[in-house]
C-alpha cells in the first residue's frame, strides 16, 4: 500500500453518532469523502436525514437510525442496522456528546451531573462495547473528549470536564484490551468549534478567547476535526493507540 494510500477509506464502513449537527456532520462527509460508507444516529431524524443526503452526495451510501446513546439498546440497534446495510463496521466515531448546563458546584443539581456523565462517557462506552463484538482487525474507534478534560474554561463544569476526562480513561483501556484484536481506540480533544453548542458566544466573547487562549489565532474550522478524526479512523494511524489528540489550535500550551 501507498503512503497516501493509507490516509484513504476505500471499502471500509463508518459509524458516527451525534451526526444530526455540528462536528458529527462534518465527520460523516469527511469520512465519507476519504471512501467510506456510512451508518449515522443521534435523535433528531430529520436532522440526520440531512445528513444522509450530504453523505449519499459524495457516492458513498448512508443508513440513518434514530439513537439514543444513552439507551444501550440503541446502540446495538444502530451497530446492527450498519452491520444489516453494510456487513461490517470498521471505524466507530463516539461523537454524541453536549456540555450540560453551568451550575457552580454547590448548586449543581445531581440529576444535571448524571446526565452529562451519562451522554458523554457511558453513551461512548455502549457504543464501544457493541462496534467491539464485531470490528475486525485493523478497525478503529475515535472518542470525543475535549479540552476540558485536561484544562478549565473558568466555567463550572464539572459534569462535562469530568466526563471528557473520564473519555480519555475509557480510550487507554479500551486500546489496552483490544489491541490484540488489532482494534484501535484514539481520542481527540476539540478546543472551541462554532456548533449548536457553542453558537451562543457573542463575537466579544469569541474575540477575547481567541486572543486569551488561541496562539493559532482562530476558532476551529469542522473540517480540522474531520480531517483528524479520518487520520485516526485510517491506516495512516496504524501504529498509533491509546492516545488523545488536541484540535485546539494551541489551546493547551496556554
Ligand atoms: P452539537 O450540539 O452541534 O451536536 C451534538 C450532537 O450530539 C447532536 O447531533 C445531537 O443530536 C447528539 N446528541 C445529543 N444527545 C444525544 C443522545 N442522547 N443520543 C444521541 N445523540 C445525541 O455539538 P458539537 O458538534 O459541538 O459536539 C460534538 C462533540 O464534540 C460532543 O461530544 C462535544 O462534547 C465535543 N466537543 C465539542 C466542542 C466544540 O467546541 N463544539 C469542543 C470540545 C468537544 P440529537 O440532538 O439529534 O440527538
Amino acid at each position: 500500500m501507498g503512503l497516501l494510500e493509507r490516509f484513504g477509506l476505500n471499502g471500509k464502513v463508518a459509524v458516527v453518532t451525534g451526526a444530526s449537527s455540528g462536528l458529527g456532520v462534518a465527520f460523516a462527509k469527511g469520512l465519507a469523502e476519504a471512501g467510506a460508507d456510512v451508518a449515522i444516529g443521534a435523535r433528531r431524524v430529520e436532522k440526520l436525514e440531512d445528513t444522509k443526503r450530504a453523505v449519499e452526495a459524495t457516492g458513498r451510501r448512508c443508513v440513518a437510525v434514530r439513537t439514543d446513546v444513552t439507551v444501550v439498546e440503541d446502540c446495538q440497534a444502530l451497530v446492527d442496522a450498519a452491520m444489516d446495510a453494510f456487513g461490517r463496521v470498521d471505524v466507530l466515531v463516539n461523537n454524541a456528546g453536549d456540555g450540560g448546563e453551568y451550575h457552580p458546584a454547590t448548586e449543581d443539581p445531581p440529576e444535571q451531573f448524571r446526565r452529562v456523565v451519562d451522554l458523554n462517557l457511558m453513551g461512548s462506552y455502549w457504543m464501544a462495547q457493541a462496534a467491539g463484538r464485531v470490528m475486525q482487525p485493523g478497525s478503529a474507534v475515535v472518542n470525543l473528549s475535549s479540552v476540558m478534560a485536561l484544562t478549565t474554561a473558568k466555567m463550572p463544569a464539572a459534569g462535562y470536564s469530568a466526563a471528557k476526562a473520564g473519555v480519555l480513561g475509557l480510550t487507554r483501556d479500551l486500546a489496552a484490551q483490544w489491541g490484540e484484536k488489532g482494534i484501535r481506540v484514539n481520542a481527540i480533544l476539540p478546543g472551541t468549534f462554532i456548533t449548536e453548542q457553542t453558537e451562543h458566544y457573542s463575537e466579544n466573547y469569541k474575540k477575547a478567547v481567541i486572543r486569551a487562549r488561541v496562539p493559532i489565532g482562530r476558532l476551529g474550522e469542522l473540517e480540522d476535526a474531520a480531517a483528524t478524526v479520518v487520520f485516526l479512523a485510517s491506516d495512516a494511524s496504524a501504529y498509533i493507540t491509546g492516545v488523545g489528540i488536541p484540535v485546539d489550535g494551541g489551546v493547551l500550551l496556554t
